[in-house]
């Protein structure tokens, strides 16, 4: 079903999950016992990422019918503008036409955190692009990302606001990138309604399971990580068990407090982790009204 359908069926918030696609046997076993784990929790989509450096492009495909086939998950598929170019583009919209998929974020794409660290800008150079050609040629429902704290590139956060709200013009959604201070996720609702636009922003929330982890990403995504969150979590460094547990802790406390702002649902990035995820899924779910 369409994302957008969904929201609006919906009686309250959903509750979705972002997958990796396997790269090696290992994770790809990682990923089996975590999907036979989500396939019997109530999880309204998932998404699917997409390697803008290239590695993982067809495992997302696989991953996305696998998902739409074998399990009961809406999926979402992630797909970047970063080296390809527009005939590349129409012939994997068009592949996930045939197969019947709905649902697309849209996105310009990053380098990734191993390898060269450099990708290709593709024919394409911005994410609003792709969600306008996958919404006149191909009829998706378009998703697309939001950047709470403003994206790295950006020369302000107002000249990100604006992006942002353009981009959103043409999509359907976004979804957001992690962050940890609600009050930042309530403000970007509140600048695009400034703007105009009132589309539905689903907040992204990543439990942090380690402390190296959690600072790649902030680096990665420009995102910044609260002195309180830094505090609660150091202490824990070298304990790996005890980390995840005040990492997971985190993100329940900023779940519900989203939920109870309001949200129009909870996007987990699981790292293809079950028990993070079903931990937070039992401690939300009273929340998701049906
Ligand atoms: P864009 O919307 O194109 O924006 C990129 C930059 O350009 C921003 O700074 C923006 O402000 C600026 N900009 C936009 N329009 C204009 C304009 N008209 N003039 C000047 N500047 C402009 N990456 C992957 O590689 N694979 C994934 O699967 C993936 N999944 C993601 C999922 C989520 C939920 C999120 C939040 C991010 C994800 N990313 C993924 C990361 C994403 O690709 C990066 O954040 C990337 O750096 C920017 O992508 P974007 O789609 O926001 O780009």
């Amino acid at each position: 079903m369409k994302i957008n359908d969904l929201i609006k069926r919906s009686s309250g918030a959903l509750f979705s999950i972002e997958l990796w696609p396997p790269r090696t046997s290992t994770s790809e076993r990682k990923l089996a016992e975590a999907l036979s784990v989500f396939s019997h929790v109530d999880i309204d989509f998932a998404s699917i990422t997409y390697g803008a450096g290239g590695s993982t492009r067809d495992n997302t495909h696989d991953l996305v019918i696998k998902l739409d086939r074998q399990f009961n998950l809406n999926p979402v598929a992630h797909l970047v503008t970063a080296s390809h170019s527009e005939a590349e583009l129409r012939a994997i919209l068009g592949r996930y036409r045939d197969h019947g998929i709905e649902n697309l974020l849209a996105l310009r794409g990053d380098p990734p955190i191993e390898g060269s660290g450099r990708f290709e800008v593709g024919e394409f150079s911005r994410a609003i692009q792709l969600a306008e050609f996958a919404k006149d040629e191909f009829s998706m429902c378009v998703g697309v990302a939001a950047h709470p704290g403003g994206h790295p590139d950006s020369c302000s956060l107002e000249e990100d606001r604006k992006h942002l709200a353009e981009k959103l013009r043409v999509a359907d959604f976004a979804i957001t990138q992690f962050f940890y201070r609600s009050s930042d996720y309530l403000r970007l609702v509140d600048d695009l309604m400034h703007l105009g636009v009132d589309k539905p922003v689903i907040p992204g929330i990543m439990a942090p399971t380690s402390y190296s982890t959690l600072q790649k990403m902030a680096q990665l995504s420009g995102t910044e990580i609260p002195a309180t969150v830094v505090e609660r979590l150091q202490p824990y460094e070298d304990s790996p068990e005890d980390f995840k547990k005040a990492g997971t802790e985190v993100a329940i406390e900023l779940s519900l407090t989203l939920l109870e702002a309001g949200v129009p649902g909870v996007h987990i990035f699981t790292m293809n982790q079950a028990s993070t995820t079903l931990d937070i899924f039992e401690a939300v779910k009273g929340n998701l009204l049906r």
